[in-house]
Order: structure tokens, then C-alpha cells, then sequence
């Protein structure tokens, strides 16, 4: 059977401090804060996800905040930067914007035709902010400093270094449904689901590279969406007869996860779109409080106490 997956479905990383986390993807990159929770599995840390209004699968970018983590080191098999669309025509907006807040931007580049403009977070997240005009699922987000003409529509791809190209490529074009696209400065370009913005990831072969390191201010994994839990099932069937280990099937409760690392050792998940992130919370109030998983919920009281206080920036009202 054919299996594919169909284009980003969220990026989790790994943060300094939560607090100048929250004030630079709310208050500067305008995103919204759409859930508010703790790691699954360390739940004395924050999971704060940004994405646009409704949270909409292939928006979502997520943090773990581990401010005493030690910096991270580029290298091989690790996501190098996330790429985030823009409307055409909003990039000048965009760099006046980051000038006023002492963004750390460097000059314009053209990628593939596309106007992009790298930047870093401020405990080091390589990004880079891409104009474009393509269609994508998108709910602008009233209340963010940033008019929604100019807001960050979602992930338009990511970048990963490789010492061989072959392994990681057989597995996105034999097994997860993506083809070639093309190189432009080393980049080996991939696309899924017809391509386009939210469907993309680039590829680098670096084989002189160290392997890189975890650290704070750097991708954890890259989330693929799919449909539902059988086409996740199959995938992961798929990948595991392509001689890769995924995990079980894990209940994230806002989607259903598979976590498997690519032959590069880049860690990958597949997610599936539903039930979403308004599963356990109104739509007009994502973010608002915190969110536990149900076995975590008798402990509140005391995880609540060990978490920073966090104060969301205002937006617009
Ligand atoms: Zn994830």
C-alpha cells in the first residue's frame, strides 16, 4: 500500500527561559498561545504551543522550556532551522518589526524563488520567515500585535543536516510519500501532498559534520501530519518494515504520536490532525490555563507550584 504523509504537522523545541519565550513568539512573532501544558514526561517543565487562532495543524510550533539545559550544537541529525510562511509583500513589515525589537536577522536570501529572511530566537533558534503566496488552512488570530494581513500563516519547512543523503532520501520518497523536488545550494528539496508551503523539508549532506547535540535552542523533532490513527498505524508499519524503530501509538490526547528517528538520527513523529487542539478547552480560551494529562491531574497543586509564573504579553484588544 501507499503510504504518505501530508506536510508539516507541528516543530518542538527546546527553550531558554519560558517567560522570554512566551514574549518573543507572542508578543513579537505574533502567534498565539494556544496550550498551555507540562511535559509528559519531565512534568516539572512547560509545553507552550504557538500556532495561529484555532491551533490548526501545520501552524504549530511548540516548546519545552530547560533553561538549564546547556547549549545545544548543531550537527548532524538534527533539524537546523524551521522555516515559517509569511504573506508576500509583508517581509519589509517584518524586517522593520524585528529592527524595533533587536531581532538577530540576517541579510535576504532567495531560496527556491522564495524571498526568506533567516532570524534567531532569542536563546538561538535558527528560523527564517519565507513569503509566500500559496493557499494554506489559516485562522487569523484577532487579538496578536501583528494585523492578521501580516501574520505568520504556519510552517512552511524545515532543514536538516545529514552525513549521507541516500538512507534519509529512500525513506522520504519510498516510505513517506516524498519526492524530489531539486538542489540549490547543497539543499536537497523533498515535497509531499502535492507540495508547497507546510509540505517541504531541504536536506544538507555535511559528512565532514559533527553529530549534533540537544541543548537549548534547538529543534527536539518534526512532527508529520496524518489523517487519522489507521493511516498512522499503517505508516508506522511501514517505516518499521523499512528496518527503523518506532515507538507505540501514544495518546497526546490533542493527537495520537508515533516517534521514530530517521536513518540520519534526525527524531521524527508522526501525528495524527484530530481531535485537535480545542479537544479539552473552548476555542476562545486556548492557553488560558493549564492543561494536564488525566494521571497528572491529581498532582496539580504541586505541579503548579514548581512551574515558573508565566504573564502573557497583551495583543491587540
Ligand atoms: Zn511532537
Amino acid at each position: 500500500m501507499k503510504t504518505s504523509v501530508h506536510g508539516i504537522h507541528h516543530v518542538t523545541c527546546i527553550a531558554g527561559d519560558a517567560q522570554e519565550n512566551l514574549e518573543f513568539y507572542v508578543g513579537v512573532l505574533g502567534m498565539r498561545l494556544v496550550k498551555r501544558s507540562v511535559n509528559q514526561d519531565a512534568p516539572d517543565t512547560y509545553h507552550l504551543f504557538y500556532a495561529d487562532a484555532a491551533g490548526t495543524p501545520g501552524t504549530d510550533l511548540t516548546f519545552f522550556p530547560w533553561p538549564n539545559m546547556g547549549p545545544a550544537r548543531l550537527g548532524i541529525g538534527l533539524t537546523v532551522e524551521v522555516l515559517l510562511a509569511i504573506p508576500s509583500g509583508s517581509l519589509k513589515y517584518w524586517r522593520e518589526r524585528f529592527k524595533q525589537n533587536s531581532v538577530v536577522s540576517s541579510t535576504l536570501e532567495t531560496r527556491f524563488g522564495e524571498p526568506t529572511l533567516p532570524f534567531i530566537d532569542p536563546h538561538g533558534l535558527r528560523l527564517a520567515l519565507v513569503e509566500t503566496d500559496e493557499n494554506r488552512q489559516f485562522v487569523p488570530w484577532e487579538k496578536s500585535p501583528v494585523s492578521p494581513e501580516r501574520q505568520v500563516r504556519g510552517l512552511h519547512s524545515v532543514r536538516i543536516w545529514e552525513d549521507q543523503l541516500a538512507p534519509t532520501e529512500m525513506l522520504l520518497t519510498e516510505h513517506m510519500g516524498f519526492t524530489s523536488l531539486g538542489t540549490e545550494d547543497g539543499w536537497h528539496r523533498y515535497a509531499v501532498a502535492g507540495g508547497g508551503s507546510g509540505k517541504l523539508i531541504e536536506v544538507k549532506v555535511l559528512p565532514e559534520e559533527h553529530r549534533g547535540r540537544w541543548g537549548t535552542g534547538v529543534v527536539h523533532h518534526v512532527a508529520w501530519r496524518t489523517n487519522d490513527s489507521d493511516e498512522e498505524m499503517a505508516l508506522r508499519d511501514r517505516i518499521e518494515g523499512a528496518g527503523l524503530y518506532p515507538t507505540p501509538q501514544i495518546n497526546r490526547f490533542w493527537f495520537k504520536s508515533v516517534y521514530f528517528r530517521e536513518p540520519g538520527g534526525t527524531l521524527f513523529e508522526l501525528a495524527t490532525d484530530g481531535p485537535g487542539l480545542d479537544y479539552d478547552e473552548d476555542l476562545e480560551r486556548l492557553g488560558e490555563r493549564l492543561i494536564l494529562p488525566p494521571w497528572l491531574e491529581a498532582r496539580r497543586k504541586e505541579i503548579e507550584a514548581a512551574l515558573p509564573p508565566l504573564e502573557v504579553p497583551r495583543g491587540r484588544v
